[in-house]
């Protein structure tokens, strides 16, 4: 890409609205637009992380067996009114509308009802089971508040997992397949080692569920974790009764705040059972179907990083996800004819200010932006027949060859 061609520019100024660090260095960078309190546009850097973590998650996804689909955001009432979730006393995030041939429409705020339904036209045996479906779908939820940038979004971007078994034991042996898969994502994202799987409150049918925190000052979540930070409590759920269920004790906890990047929840039959998704067993008996839910927030995510890595002089994405691993700056004639070279060479790779404006304001940019290596082709390199490379992360620069 090249700076010279895009659209977008660094603002000087995040709007006055704007008070998290996160969407002011992601509005200031280019990566995001507000257009309203909790409600983003996604331009081309931002959307180019998006699709980064997207295709980590899905590639952690695939390795154990899931399949991708694209369920609707309008929400037929119907199934919802059944499981008692329609009501916004049940749920008290939905986002309704009145069609105009009458009757109500939802946007979904998540997606039990829809794919537990979905599924009574495909499964009817064991032998269709089991069953791992996910998708990344644009959420809606009136959430009352949100002020934390992309971390709390009223529109934003989920991967949700659902599964479905013949037994409890099946969705068990699942359910830590997924753990160690969603362990993998944050640990692809840079963000393995404050990332702790969080015992949280588990509703009706399981004492607990988990939760993925991720430690972070401006998280809104308070957990409890240990001291080699593989595992942790919710303050919801952190009492006596749960510090002995996990043969923890108080002293030995500290308590901080975090991000709930993502959450797995088994959910045998809770929705299974009233929407009548069942099945014929090895014997010819009529069993109900055993689900799980497993949720990681995509766009919380991108803010977490930003949040989590960016100093002073703006981002710092990790190279798994960051829009391109380069950001290339000509300086001189030569440096200049060199860098074209150099970038048709990596387009893939290199985000190119070919911009006619000074090279301090592209390497203060160069910085906001967050790009993990910094390329500079000068005339004064060249020289030498060589590029110098600065790490964002630590600043270390080096000269690394061009020419031979
Ligand atoms: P929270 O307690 O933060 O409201 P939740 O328990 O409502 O989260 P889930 O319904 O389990 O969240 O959604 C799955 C994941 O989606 C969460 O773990 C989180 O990472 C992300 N998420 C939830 N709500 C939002 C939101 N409003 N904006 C951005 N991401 C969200
Ligand atoms: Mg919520």
């Amino acid at each position: 890409m090249r700076l010279s061609k895009t659209f977008v520019k660094t603002l000087r100024e995040a709007p006055k609205d704007e008070t998290a660090r996160n969407g002011q260095l992601l509005v200031r960078a280019g990566f995001i637009n507000k257009e309203m309190a909790g409600v983003y546009d996604y331009l081309p850097l931002g959307l180019r992380v998006i699709e980064n973590i997207k295709n980590i998650v899905r590639e952690e996804m695939n390795n154990i067996g899931c399949e991708e689909l694209l369920l609707t955001a309008l929400q037929n009432p119907e199934p919802w009114e059944k499981t008692g979730r329609f009501s916004d006393k049940e749920v008290d995030v939905w986002f309704k509308t009145e069609l105009a041939s009458g009757g109500m429409l939802g946007l979904a705020p998540t997606h039990e009802e829809p794919i537990t339904t979905l599924m009574k036209t495909y499964i009817s045996s064991y032998k269709d089971l089991p069953v791992y479906v996910y998708q990344f779908q644009t959420k809606f939820r009136n959430e009352l508040r949100a002020k934390s940038g992309i971390l709390r979004g009223r529109e934003f971007l989920m991967k949700d997992l659902y599964s479905f078994h013949t037994t409890e034991k099946d969705l068990d042996d699942f359910y830590k397949k997924v753990e160690r898969a969603y362990m993998n994502v944050f640990e692809r994202l840079g963000l393995g080692e404050d990332t702790i799987e969080t015992f949280a409150s588990g509703g009706m049918f399981s004492k607990y569920s988990h939760e993925f925190q991720t430690l972070l000052p401006v998280g809104e979540d308070t957990v409890y974790y240990n001291a080699d930070k593989t595992i942790a409590v919710n303050k919801e759920v952190m009492n006596d009764e749960t510090l002995k269920d996990l043969n923890l004790k108080r002293e030995e906890l500290t308590e901080g705040p975090a991000a709930e990047v993502g959450n797995i929840f088994k959910l045998k039959l809770k929705y299974s059972e009233p929407l009548g998704l069942k099945y014929i067993d090895k014997n010819n008996e009529q069993k109900t179907v055993c689900m799980g839910c497993y949720g990681i927030g995509i766009s919380r995510l991108m803010g977490v990083v930003a949040e989590k890595f960016a100093d002073d002089k703006g981002l710092v994405w990790p190279e798994s996800i960051a829009p391109f691993k380069y950001y290339l700056v000509g300086i001189g004639e030569k440096g200049m004819e060199q860098a074209e070279e150099y970038y048709k060479a990596h387009q893939d790779e290199v985000l190119f200010d070919d911009r006619d404006i000074r090279p301090g304001e592209k390497f203060a940019d160069a910085e906001l932006m967050g790009i993990p290596y910094r390329v500079v082709i000068s005339d004064k390199t060249l020289a030498t027949g060589s590029a110098e490379i600065t790490n964002r992360q630590t600043g270390e620069t080096k000269l690394i060859k061009v020419l031979d």
